[in-house]
């Protein structure tokens, strides 16, 4: 296969960086030790993973106090970490705490909060020059470590569980034109918007319809989402999760019912990640099914929204 500038630069700079690099050579040598448990239902197959460095991840505190007491590792970096510059705006790094064999965080060049609107046509532009990538975005009370500094995150499409059922799933057609398809999931959870365009600002016109009209929490100062955005064929496609919770109520749980799941777009796109080995033996689909229905709109809250976008629209 024929790469690209940026691809063959973000090739060499994964090489490089677990070979050069200790933290990120051992921990993608424990990745590929990593034990991953498959449920298997209807229309798709969601994946758990047991991945004890990700503890980081999954406890990090990010209420205003701990997030201010520690140094932004986008703006402190070791000085192994190396980076490739895209389009001077961003810059495209390896994650020393891996969920997949190539994972990649796109933070943005100068320290601002973390924010979607401004930059989903620069994610759409990332997309389409690592075509072989997923892009995704966690909003800052949805699974981001890092809320006060605006980043993507990517790993191969193929390592997404969406990326490879979403055709099969159940939806309903919001609208449909030549070159943009507008839908939302049907009987499914988590409920999710999925748009697919070949046209950049057919894809940044549809995502700025759902966004505008997606509720924001008192305090919050963007709607609770996870978005996933890679191009496939000349087609951009994107799913946006709508929120309304952080975490599930078994994350706060005592005990037995304990289940330490802190859900991102990853999780949102059927991979779930669990740092401790209890929950990696003890968890069910069902268990995974809850969570999914706790983070997420209701489907109220979806029709509703599907029904003021078609008014609209
Ligand atoms: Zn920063």
């Amino acid at each position: 296969m024929l790469m690209n500038d940026l691809e063959r630069k973000v090739e060499a700079l994964l090489d490089s960086q677990k070979r050069d690099w200790k933290l990120a050579r051992e921990n993608y040598a424990s990745l590929s030790n990593v034990q991953t448990r498959y449920f298997r239902d209807n229309d798709r197959t969601t994946v758990l993973q047991f991945n004890p460095e990700r503890i980081r991840s999954s406890a990090a505190k990010i209420d205003k106090a701990s997030l201010q007491a520690r140094p932004c590792f986008f703006c402190h970096r070791p000085e192994e970490q190396k980076g490739v510059v895209y389009d001077d705006a961003f810059e495209i790094l390896v994650n020393p705490y891996p969920i997949f064999e190539d994972h990649l965080t796109v933070p943005l060049r100068r320290h601002e909060r973390q924010q979607i609107r401004p930059y989903f046509r620069k994610m759409l532009d990332i997309a389409s020059e690592l075509p072989g990538y997923a892009l995704f975005y966690n909003g800052p009370r949805c699974g981001a470590s890092a809320p006060a500094h605006m980043h993507f995150q990517a790993g191969r499409r193929s390592d997404f569980p969406f990326v490879r059922d979403w055709l099969s799933f159940p939806k309903q057609i919001i609208r449909e034109t030549e070159r943009t398809g507008f839908y939302v999931t049907a009987g499914h959870i988590p409920a999710c918007f999925i748009f697919e365009s070949r046209d950049r600002e057919e894809a940044k016109a549809v995502f700025d319809l759902l966004y505008d009209r997606l509720p924001v929490k008192p305090g919050d100062y963007e709607p609770m989402m996870n978005v996933l955005a890679w191009k496939e064929e000349g087609v951009w496609v994107t799913g946006v999760f709508p929120r309304r919770e952080l975490r599930p109520s078994c994350y706060y749980a005592e005990g037995e019912a304990n289940i330490l799941i802190s859900p991102a777009t990853v999780e949102m796109a059927g991979l779930f990640v669990v740092p401790l080995e209890k929950d990696f033996e003890k968890v069910t689909f069902a268990d995974l099914e809850t969570i999914w229905k706790e983070v997420s709109i209701t489907e109220e809250e979806k029709n509703a929204l599907v029904r003021k976008i078609k008014e609209e629209a």
